[in-house]
């Protein structure tokens, strides 16, 4: 008899493990892979990650008469095989690592697919283990948390493959493409079209709304598009793709241009990235009841579905960006909330958002326009990175750091950057709004020299019209 039982062990699922062990409770973590960590582990944010600072070293590279550094920089070879060897050898690290976190916090893990049977009898609940081999087991837990993640959407009628990729298949190919269509252009589109732009493929990216990275300040939308057009990306947007044909060198792609006009786009591979399905189907859902909404599931503060003692955390989770680093801290949540312990809810304003790309975007809270449209009365700070020191050591000077705050009393609604280590700077911004910190705070708050993050002081500076360095 467990305190509960996860189902799923991605970063949601294996969070709430070791916070729910460290709290006392007993623990079954129900993987139906026979590695722990998920979609982002394994297909997600750390292998792009892991592409994306070796085509950081390539880019560095490619300048690398720069600074200094001689017979290098004419005829650099890129050994591919050795790239995927390296992102590999990350992941199978960190497979060992979380192995090593299960056995020190005496969590029970199982390899078999996970399903609910119904609601608890008599405060009991079941869950049906079946193995790869076809064995069914019974695991029975006081409470039961769904972690099954989420699995890329494809575009209709289509079904991946070695041409028609996502973010699965794209992570294994033999070789750099030549050529490359990104249909969607969301942090995952948005990262591979940085990723094999900076490896030399020619990229073309397709995006029906019209600007890229749609959730994020309109700036950022707009300065990184003249970045990517810069380092030879096309970017379509407003772009509705009507068809996906394979062709015998590769694919072509149908579609309808901002303009109305049909175009034709052909290139060796393309990319779905148009979004990510919650798996909630044949989890035995439909058997409590536990809300869906388009295949996500309702929760509450607690992360509590409808039927008691059923939580849901991650990507399955409806109203929340799927995010490992959400899935984690709702995973926290709901053992807390298991455990009767304090917890504090998820606030949507206090979610970083990263895209990694060249340069990268790091952002919490409003975008001017949503703070506007909240009837604040707001005042923006810009500092662009051209005006820091750091930035020009790095030889990065592109983007800018914007703050947006309520003119009565200085409050931090929202943060967006766009430059050199944006996903790292903008944890200093999630901070400080946490602590609800005020611009006049953030002033007078002392940042070191050189740094990137001084650029954060600078733009605080900047709201009141006193920035130092522009
Ligand atoms: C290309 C890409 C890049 C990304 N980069 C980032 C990033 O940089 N930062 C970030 O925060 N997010 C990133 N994400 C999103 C991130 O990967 C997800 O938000 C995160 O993995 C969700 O965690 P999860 O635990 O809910 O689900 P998953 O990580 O999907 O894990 C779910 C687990 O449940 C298992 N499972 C499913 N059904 C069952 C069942 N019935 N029984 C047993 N086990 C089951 C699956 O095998 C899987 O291991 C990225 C995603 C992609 C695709």
């Amino acid at each position: 008899m467990f305190d509960v039982a996860i189902i799923g062990g991605g970063p949601a699922g294996y969070t709430a493990a070791i916070r729910g062990a460290e709290y006392g409770l007993k623990v079954a973590l129900i993987e139906v892979t026979p590695k722990l960590g998920g979609t982002c582990l394994h297909v997600g944010c750390i292998p792009t990650k892991a592409l994306l600072f070796n085509a950081e070293i390539w880019d560095h590279l490619k300048h690398a008469a720069e600074f200094g550094i001689g017979n290098i920089g004419d005829a650099p070879t890129l050994d591919w095989q050795a790239v995927l060897a390296r992102k590999d050898g990350i992941i199978a690290k960190h497979v060992k690592g979380l192995e090593f976190l299960m056995k020190k916090h005496k969590i029970t893990t199982m390899v078999g697919y996970g399903r609910l049977t119904g609601p608890a009898q008599n405060a009991i609940h079941t869950v049906e283990v079946t193995s790869s081999a076809g064995e069914v087991s019974q695991v029975q837990a006081k409470n039961v948390i769904l972690a099954t993640g989420s699995a890329a959407k494809m575009l209709p009628g289509l079904e991946p493959d070695s041409s028609i990729l996502t973010n699965v298949e794209i992570l294994k190919m033999d070789g750099v493409p030549k050529s490359l269509i990104v249909i969607g252009a969301g942090a995952v589109g948005m990262e591979f079209a940085s990723i094999f732009r900076s490896f030399g493929t020619e990229v073309t990216i397709l995006e029906f709304l019209p600007r890229v990275v749609p959730v994020e300040d309109e700036e950022i939308s707009k300065e990184i598009t003249r970045l990517f057009k810069k380092r030879g990306i096309d970017v379509n947007t407003g772009a509705k793709v009507e068809k996906v044909e394979k062709t015998e060198t590769g694919v072509k792609v149908s579609y309808t241009d901002v303009n109305g006009k049909p175009q034709v786009k052909e290139a060796e591979k393309v990319l779905v990235g148009v979004g990510r399905a919650g798996l909630t189907s044949n989890v035995g859902v439909e058997m409590t009841k536990i809300e869906l909404d388009r295949g996500l599931i309702k929760v509450n503060e607690a992360q509590e579905t409808a039927e008691p003692g059923i939580f849901a955390i991650g990507d399955i989770v409806l109203g929340l960006p799927q995010l490992a680093h959400v899935g984690a801290m709702a995973g926290m949540i709901a053992v807390a909330k298991i455990a009767g312990r304090k917890f504090r809810p998820i606030r949507r304003v206090r979610i970083p958002g990263c895209t990694y790309t060249e340069p990268q975007i790091g952002s919490a809270g409003l975008t001017e326009a949503q703070a506007k449209e909240k009837g604040h009365e707001v005042k923006v700070g810009k500092f662009p990175f051209a005006g820091n020191s750091k930035a020009t050591i790095l030889g990065s000077h592109d983007g800018f750091v914007k703050i947006v705050s309520d003119a009565k009393y200085g409050e931090i609604l929202g943060v967006h950057i766009l430059g050199p280590q944006a996903t790292e700077l903008i944890a200093e911004a999630v901070a400080v709004m946490e602590l609800e910190g005020t611009v006049e705070e953030m002033m007078h708050t002392i940042h070191a020299h050189p740094t990137l993050a001084e650029s954060m002081l600078d733009a605080y500076g900047a709201v009141e019209g006193m920035a130092i360095n522009a």
